[in-house]
């Protein structure tokens, strides 16, 4: 590693070495775009590596809310504003018990590279809580998400930063929390995304990470002059992001046959197909209930305490959360004989997997790449508000097509230019970080 590259680095642990994943994240981009660093001098002469690690604003408040028994609870909220260099601070919302600065530090971090991948104009950020609204009634849900929004209003905004959703925060949570930043601000404007279809949201846009990731795999998949139809998928995850992946592998005549959840997974050798999909969107989205119901429902088998990598596949969607592959599941899934690997999830595979991924030169598409559709139409969606306009879903679907393409593209051209031609981590950590370092040296020392 370059003397440079690794003084940053050990910065970083000696300031965050109760941060594991920040730093995992931070150290994956920089291994990989040591050859950009080297024929570009100025990023060292800026000192843009350690800049880029370091937040542009951290904002840390209490959560205090009422439950159902009437007993006051409080929380820990977090807006995590990392990088504006192209556009407003964009990323979601996690409401998870493992939330923590360093998890945020991640996710905002590599949501900077990711969306300036996607083209659009938005900076990075991440927020959210170590509220679980698991378990939660709807009118706890609401209390809370009402006190959340009671001090992030203050940091938000159509121009300034424009949060959405991520683990624990779908439609429901969404709702809430526009509702209660409309109120206190007495405007309509689109300081969150993923708002419903009838009061500003954009269509696709709860498809779209899902599709994405998905359109990503047929992109990597027609590179080699293959394609999805008749392939055999893993599926981690039963929230946002696998819903979606399932729906669009069945459109495009793949067999998805796991789904999961933080109990296990289910295996259905005969294929999740639209109609048992139907039946998850509801348990998951109106019921509330946990994936083990399915096996019991359609008689198949539910491996409690498991991941799905263990399941003989052609290729694999992690769609939960982070480093929820293993190099050992890495090592099984390659032994089985998978050929790709599509991140719904960001950061879903652990160093050594990504290493035996890229060594073994599979269609890997790494989650700042295969996962951009999601923020791409919430960028769509900040456009849409902005018109005071609504596209058609044709018209969305179309436009996310054409920037997972572009993504593809723009990685795996990058990819080729430094001698690696199959290796998107590069590609994609190149093509993102180049634009986002070049627009920091353009707005000087701030
Ligand atoms: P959801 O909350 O809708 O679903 C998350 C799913 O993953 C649930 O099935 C959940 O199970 C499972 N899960 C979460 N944490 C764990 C864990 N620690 N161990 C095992 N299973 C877990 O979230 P999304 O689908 O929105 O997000 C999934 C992933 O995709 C995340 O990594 C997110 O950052 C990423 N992503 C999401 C985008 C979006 O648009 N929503 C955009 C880009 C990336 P359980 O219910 O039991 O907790």
């Amino acid at each position: 590693m370059m003397r440079e590259i690794e003084e940053v680095m050990n910065k970083v642990k000696a300031k965050s070495d109760h941060q594991p994943v920040f730093i995992q994240a931070i150290q994956e981009v920089y291994e990989s775009i040591e050859p950009a660093v080297k024929r570009r001098p100025q990023y060292i002469q800026h000192n843009i590596l350690e800049r880029m690690v370091e937040p542009e604003r951290m904002i840390i408040f209490r959560v205090p809310w009422v439950d159902d028994q009437g007993r006051i609870r409080v929380h820990r909220g977090y807006r995590i504003e990392l990088n504006s260099a192209i556009g407003p601070y964009k990323g979601g919302l996690r409401f998870h018990p493992s939330v923590n600065s360093g998890i945020l530090k991640f996710l905002a971090f590599e949501q900077t590279f990711k969306n300036a991948l996607t083209t659009l104009p938005m900076g990075g950020g991440k927020g959210g809580s170590d509220f679980d609204p698991k378990g939660k009634s709807d009118l706890e849900v609401m209390k809370f998400c009402q006190s959340f929004m009671t001090e992030l209003f203050r940091h938000i905004g159509p121009d300034t930063d424009v949060p959405a959703g991520d683990i624990g925060v779908g439609a429901r949570e969404i709702g809430f929390l526009f509702g209660q930043y409309k109120r206190i601000k007495n405007e309509f404007s689109g300081a969150l995304t993923g708002k419903g279809p009838k009061w500003g949201g954009s269509l696709i846009r709860p498809e779209a990470t899902g599709y994405g990731a998905t359109y990503f795999a047929q992109e990597m998949l027609n590179g080699r002059g293959d394609g999805l139809k008749g392939k055999i998928c893993t599926v981690s995850g039963s929230g946002n992001v696998a819903q979606y992946t399932v729906e669009k592998l069945n459109q495009l005549g793949a067999k998805p046959v796991t789904l999961s959840d933080s109990d296990g997974f289910i295996y259905d050798p005969n294929g999740i197909d639209e109609e048992k999909l139907a039946w998850v969107m509801d348990l998951k989205e109106v019921r509330r209930g946990r994936i083990s119901e399915y096996a019991k429902k359609f008689n198949v088998g539910f491996f409690p305490g498991k991941r799905p990598w263990g399941v003989q596949s052609d290729c694999a969607f992690p769609s939960a959360t982070q480093n929820e592959i293993s190099g050992e599941d890495a090592r099984i899934l390659l032994e089985n004989g998978c050929i790709l690997v599509s991140e719904g999830a960001n950061m879903p595979s652990e160093p050594d997997a990504v290493r035996q991924f890229i060594d073994k030169k599979i269609c890997y598409g790494p989650g700042k790449a295969a996962n951009a559709g999601g923020v791409a139409i919430s960028g769509l969606e900040m456009s849409q508000n902005s018109l005071h306009y609504s596209w058609p879903r044709e018209e969305v679907d179309r436009r996310l097509q054409e920037i997972m393409h572009s993504i593809y593209t723009a990685a795996s051209e990058t990819a080729a230019e430094y001698g690696q031609p199959t290796n998107l981590v590069m590609g994609a950590n190149i093509a993102g970080f180049v634009k986002v370092a070049d627009a920091m040296i353009d707005q000087g020392v701030v």
